[in-house]
């Protein structure tokens, strides 16, 4: 049974379809049992969906992804910029 340390491990290489089907039932297990593993793994799906989606369609508006990128960042820099 992964715990969630396990399971976040894993999420990439789960959304990349890369794990044995072994691992993908316990992440599926693990999920089935914690909402706060399961938000994240739906929030990273639903973000790896848009950015195919805008990307495959190649209407990606310039700077997005920075934008995007900047978000994700200044969570680790706590340099004042957010709000
Ligand atoms: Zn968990």
């Amino acid at each position: 049974m992964a715990d969630c340390n396990d399971a976040l491990r894993e999420l990439e290489r789960f959304l990349d379809k890369e794990l044995s089907e072994n691992a993908r039932e316990t992440i599926h297990s693990h999920l089935e049992g914690c909402p706060d593993c399961l938000q994240a793994f739906d929030f990273h799906a639903e973000l790896r969906t848009v950015i195919a989606t805008k990307c495959h369609n190649d209407e990606m508006p310039p700077g997005l992804l920075s934008k995007i990128e900047k978000c994700f960042g200044e969570d680790f820099d706590g340099d004042g910029l957010i709000g």
